[in-house]
């Protein structure tokens, strides 16, 4: 078992680093003071090639794994920035790589990975189905060689920022008897093409995200952009849920990070009753004991991460990452509010911007309600809860 990262991978955290040095704290308070998307942190990443390391070398990508993916990741968010931007090229690639036909791989990843195409937005949520993803009623009607798409999406992250969506339908209606899985598909929407088809309200959330509901109202989308077969489109969804519970868990240990670092040096730096803040243990050992949380957490995502690297299953412990992951960055958000006291309320900290954004990851893409269902129910054989 190795604990240490590869030079590689420190390399790759060393880069990542610098780069997030050029969008300091004070680049993401305009844009919240705006609402504006960080067009300019995406563009620079995806230039530089971070954006597509998932996506295999011979279709101009990486050719890197998750565990690479989540140091990004990571030092993204450790270094105050968000990732909500642009991390879904991440989240969602595994449903193109795994169920994609070969045509449609060559047709999409070249132009991903050279940044001229944006797959950041997945459409899955509708404001009646979140977390029982079976319910939901967006239907795709087969006509020809088409299929015409009508319904609604909720919280659908980036959509006026992608050029392309995956998007969640109903083929054939909710089995009466049977798994309810059966009858869902998953569609390539090109969104430049999509017109009027297509129709986008932002919902303001409390920070700085893009998040829109999704009208679609005939929607034509052909039948060769559909993903796997027709019916099984839920099997590749779920299938990319594992990567995707690795890198939420790599961005909270990232937030984890930020929040321990910058609050045990504000409490070191900070006097009151002519001693450091730190000094008291009320201050110091909260900071200590999300540090401990957030290093177990980090552990924990580097082993689900090694696993779903060498196609192992994963299923425990990627759950496992996200739950502890998430859980310890929200401890740390809390200690790192603590220590800096009023401070904390000021926007130019960005302790407070920060503790706004760690919070989603209890709660999105998949709440730790449903993450602990899945760990009572597959890791320790208790009945299913939901
Ligand atoms: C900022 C933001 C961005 C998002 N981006 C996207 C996106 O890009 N694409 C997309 O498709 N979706 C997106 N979502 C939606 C997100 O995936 C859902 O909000 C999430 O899955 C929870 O679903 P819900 O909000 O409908 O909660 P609900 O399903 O209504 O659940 C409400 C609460 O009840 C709990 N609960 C429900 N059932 C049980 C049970 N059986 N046992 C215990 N607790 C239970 C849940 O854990 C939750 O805490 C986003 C959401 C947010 C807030």
């Amino acid at each position: 078992m190795h604990f240490d990262l590869t030079e590689d991978q420190v390399a790759i955290a060393e880069a990542i680093r610098e780069v997030c040095a050029r969008f300091p704290g004070s680049y993401w308070q305009r844009l919240e003071a705006t609402g504006d998307y960080p067009e300019e942190f995406v563009r620079t990443l995806t230039e530089l090639g971070w954006l597509s390391v998932l996506i295999p070398e011979e279709y101009g990508g990486g050719g890197l794994g998750i565990t690479e993916a989540g140091i990004i990741l990571e030092e993204i968010h450790r270094s105050g920035g968000n990732a909500n931007a642009c991390h879904a090229q991440m989240y969602t690639m595994g449903t193109l790589l795994r169920h994609g036909s070969p045509e449609q791989k060559a047709a999409y990843l070249p132009d991903i990975a050279a940044g001229r195409v944006r797959l950041q937005a997945f459409g899955i949520t509708e404001t009646d189905a979140g977390s029982d993803t079976t319910k939901i009623s967006t239907t795709a009607v087969r006509k020809g060689d088409r299929y015409v798409v009508n319904g609604q999406k909720t919280f659908i992250s980036r959509v006026a920022y992608s050029d392309l969506m995956l998007l969640l339908v109903r083929t054939s209606p909710l089995p009466s008897s049977g798994p309810a899985t059966r009858g869902l598909s998953v569609l390539l929407v090109d969104l430049r093409s999509a017109g009027d088809a297509v129709q986008v309200s932002r919902i303001p959330v409390m920070f700085n995200h893009h998040t829109y509901q999704v009208f679609l109202t005939d929607l034509e989308v052909p039948v060769e952009n559909r993903i796997g077969e027709e019916g099984e489109g839920l099997r590749y969804i779920i299938d990319g849920w594992n990567a995707e519970r690795i890198l939420i868990a790599s961005e909270a240990v990232g937030d984890g990070r930020f929040f321990v670092e910058r609050a045990s040096a504000y409490a070191a730096s900070r006097t009151v009753f002519g001693k450091p803040v730190a000094a008291n243990q009320a201050v110091q050992f909260p900071i200590a004991e999300a540090y401990a949380a957030v290093e177990a957490a980090s552990l924990m995502r580097f082993k689900a991460a090694a696993l779903f690297d060498r196609g192992a299953r994963c299923g425990v412990e990627a759950n496992l990452a996200k739950y502890l992951a998430s859980t310890a960055a929200w401890r740390a958000a809390n200690a790192a509010m603590t220590a800096y006291g009023g401070n904390a309320f000021a926007r130019e900290y960005d302790v407070e911007r920060k503790f706004r954004e760690t919070k989603l990851l209890e709660i999105a893409p998949v709440s730790n309600n449903l993450v602990l269902s899945y760990l009572g129910q597959r890791a320790l054989g208790m009945p299913k809860s939901y």
